[in-house]
């Protein structure tokens, strides 16, 4: 078995899912007492949430270049980001470091093609829903993005801050996100990407008829698929 090398934290909330499905996973997998190989850093949230309200993507690049590296010395043979946008930095630590990295966006891109969708709903931070580093590699791979209107984004990427990263679960956010969901649907999405690690702490699949794209799930498979072939 490899060991999944997790640069976690943020948020937290999203970490504990991490570790617990990925070690579910392997378990799933060989059975009995197995686990997964695994090292996490860890970082503190408030100090990226700073850098990114800063636009300062070159700092937070360095910070989390330094995770990559000290989990490739620690003995890692992967490195995976818990988080999407937060991928924004991937180029760097790609560079940066000689192992791999397994990007959220190419594991959901290959989930959508197994499914033959090529056109989604998205929903993330403000950072993921308009900025490129996301919806551009799912274009490459032939699948179109839809994203809620600006206000829309703007009760999305409130709701993942002022709420889910911080464990407060809100009927009426799911109630909110639910309508997004309807929505973009009724534009044509044949699917939803949960596009942000904490969303799954709001909504599933019991929630909507609408196919959801958990990308917590996705990534968690794509380092259990790495870690046991
Ligand atoms: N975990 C989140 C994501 O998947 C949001 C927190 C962050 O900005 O990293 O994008």
């Amino acid at each position: 078995m490899k060991t999944i090398g997790l640069i976690g934290g943020m948020s937290w909330e999203s970490s504990l899912n991490y570790y617990r499905l990925i070690n579910q996973g392997v378990k799933a997998r060989l059975g009995g007492l197995h686990s997964a190989k695994m090292i996490m850093h860890s970082l503190d949230f408030a100090e990226i949430e700073i850098l990114q309200r800063q636009d300062n993507w070159s700092a937070a690049a360095d910070i989390l270049v330094a995770a990559a590296k000290g989990l490739q010395a620690a003995g890692a043979d992967c490195v995976m980001i818990g988080a999407n946008t937060m991928h924004i930095v991937a180029p760097e630590i790609e560079q940066a470091v000689e192992i791999p990295l397994i990007h959220i966006a190419d594991a959901t891109a290959h989930a959508l093609q197994q499914q033959n969708i090529d056109k989604v709903g998205l929903l993330g931070t403000a950072y993921t829903m308009q900025k490129s580093f996301f919806k551009e590699r799912l274009k490459q791979q032939g699948i179109d993005t839809l994203v809620p209107d600006l206000h829309e984004q703007d009760m999305v990427h409130q709701i993942i801050y002022q709420e889910l990263c911080q464990g407060v679960i809100n009927p009426s956010s799911k109630q909110a996100y639910l309508n997004y969901i309807d929505k973009l649907t009724s534009q044509g999405a044949q699917a939803i990407i949960l596009g942000c690690t904490e969303i799954g702490l709001l909504i599933d699949n019991s929630d909507t008829s609408a196919a959801l794209f958990d990308t917590t799930l996705i990534h968690t498979d794509a380092a259990i698929d790495f870690a046991l072939t």
